[in-house]
């Protein structure tokens, strides 16, 4: 069973005054269909029923109120499979994303210049304007509405950072992803301002590992910042501006680069799948720390998973993600798996158990493939030992690997022969 490549672009829709009210009003009936749905779910009634009763009583175009149902029933259904955690709740009030199809809901022109939409939010009611979003996004859904290799699919409207956003799903008609189900290796990712960290498990053992470093996009991005906090009393000049899109695009180019290294090194294994943190709603729920708030605000971090998970998508390997609960503060061999916060400190992690060091963000790394193997039913492998801390760093002739090898058991295979694209 292989699964659809889908990607999503985000654009801005600015609407004028009667469009936000328009949507702000959709948005918050949205919001009743939804927390009445977890409500009635919740309660135990019969879910047809449910979806029977609230898409024939919602004030929403018919389309959009069958899709709303349909995402609160799938939160319920994701919370009964997987998490012990984050049970959906049916008593926040605000906005919720309006949730449509390509073609109903909403619609999209070709101009020359622009691309122009079309939303439907209450019935008769609809929001009219042209998108902004990247030149990159916007040049991807041109490309998609006119080229046979891509579908348009649902979108979402949703109130972000004050900003009127449109969501919308592309997928790729030929391109196939894996079922996450069937892999056999699991590949846990560490995420971090100033690297990547991965570690490559199977039921039996645990097979390589490696720590991707760019200091560099951290470096320059401190750099610009305390720049640009100088000249915040005088306003932004050209010439700050200039710095800023600078700044942007060599941030951009670098962590397209190392996403690119990382599904490199990934796909040398038997049917991998690579595991994430799943640092969504944790802001606000449970402290985790300055660790996790800093990843949280780090630009790094969604970008460079994004671009992680989009590459490896189009080489046909999985992603999945893993609650993120005490990844970098317990020990990551078997007979300990000590945890506490005393075991990190900084990039160094010196179990106060049994006393093993190890670099922290691969410990991390370790823990996240675990939990991967985990989510997945499969047996978690006793590890005894861990194979040396390598590090990959790029330099001018490309990627090299330190001479810190000493672990050479990388068995190599390539992931199911699908030809990869670049970016
Ligand atoms: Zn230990």
């Amino acid at each position: 069973m292989q699964k659809s490549l889908t990607k999503t672009l985000v654009f801005q829709l600015q609407p004028d005054e009667s469009g936000q009210q328009l949507l702000a009003d959709a948005f918050l009936e949205a919001r009743r269909v939804y927390n009445e749905t977890i409500r009635r779910a919740k309660n135990g009634e019969d879910w047809d029923e449910i979806r029977q009763d609230l898409e024939s009583d919602a004030d929403l175009v018919n389309n959009t109120a069958q899709l709303v149902v349909q995402k609160s029933l799938e939160a319920m259904e994701n919370y009964y499979e997987y998490d012990d955690y984050n049970q959906p709740s049916h008593t926040k009030d605000g906005a919720y994303p309006l949730r449509s199809n390509y073609e109903e809901g909403y619609n999209l022109f070709l101009e020359d210049d622009c691309i122009r939409y079309r939303a439907s939010t209450k019935p008769y009611n609809t929001v009219k304007g042209t998108l902004s979003g990247s030149p990159d996004s916007l040049e991807q859904l041109r490309h998609a509405i006119q080229s046979d290799a891509w579908r348009v699919g649902t979108a979402e409207a949703m109130r972000r950072n004050k900003n009127y956003e449109l969501h919308i799903n592309i997928t790729h008609t030929k391109a196939k992803v894996r079922e996450k189900e069937e892999s056999r290796t699991v590949v846990g990712a560490d995420i971090n301002e100033d690297c990547v960290a991965l570690a490559a498990l199977h039921e039996e053992d645990i097979i390589d590992s490696v720590v991707i470093d760019y200091p560099e996009i951290k470096g320059k991005r401190h750099r610009y910042f305390t720049m640009r906090k100088r000249t915040q009393n005088v306003g932004k000049s050209s010439f700050d501006r200039m710095f800023e899109r600078k700044e942007e695009r060599f941030v951009h180019d670098r962590l397209h680069k190392v996403s690119r290294q990382v599904v490199e090194w990934v796909s040398r294994f038997e049917k991998p799948v690579i595991v994430f943190e799943d640092l969504k709603g944790m802001r606000d729920s449970i402290d985790y720390g300055t660790r996790m708030n800093c990843r949280l605000h780090s630009l790094p971090f969604r970008k460079l998973r994004e671009f992680i998970t989009y590459k490896a998508a189009f080489q046909g390997i999985p992603s999945d993600k893993i609650n993120p609960k005490y990844t970098s503060q317990a020990c990551s061999l078997t007979d300990c798996e000590h945890t506490t916060r005393v075991n990190r400190n900084k990039k160094r992690f010196k179990c106060v158990e049994c006393g093993r060091q190890d670099h922290a963000d691969r410990n991390a790394a370790i823990n996240i493939a675990k939990k991967g193997l985990g989510k997945l039913n499969r047996n978690v492998p006793a590890l005894k030992t861990l194979p040396n801390v390598r590090k990959m760093r790029r330099q001018a002739s490309g990627c090299v690997n330190q001479p810190t090898v000493t672990h050479g058991t990388a068995r190599s295979h390539h992931a199911d022969g699908i030809v990869g694209v670049s970016d």
